[in-house]
């Protein structure tokens, strides 16, 4: 058996560099540095127990709410332009 090299720390979802055991916070399976572990619209750092999570980005989840559930509408929570709102422009 040749000498095998220890396992490379995995990389975050977020900044997609290494994660040492010391600064890793797993959620739901995938692996974060516990500074990256925030909402990305407020920046808030979150906790396991308060945290939603959608398409590999990180709510708080008041900002997960406000994006998602109440304007029923995912493009517009990202930030890009409604159809709607494209053709009421002509
Ligand atoms: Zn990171
Ligand atoms: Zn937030």
């Amino acid at each position: 058996m040749p000498w095998k090299a220890p396992t490379p720390p995995s990389p975050c979802s977020v900044c997609d560099k290494s994660v040492y055991e010391m600064e890793k916070l797993t959620a739901d399976g995938v692996i974060y540095h516990k500074a990256c572990f925030r909402c990305s619209h407020c920046k808030k750092v979150l906790s396991l127990g308060s945290y939603a999570s959608q398409e590999r980005r990180l709510f708080c989840k008041p900002h997960f709410i406000q994006l998602f559930k109440t304007k029923g509408n995912y493009d517009e929570g990202f930030g890009k332009e409604q159809h709607k709102k494209q053709w009421a422009a002509k």
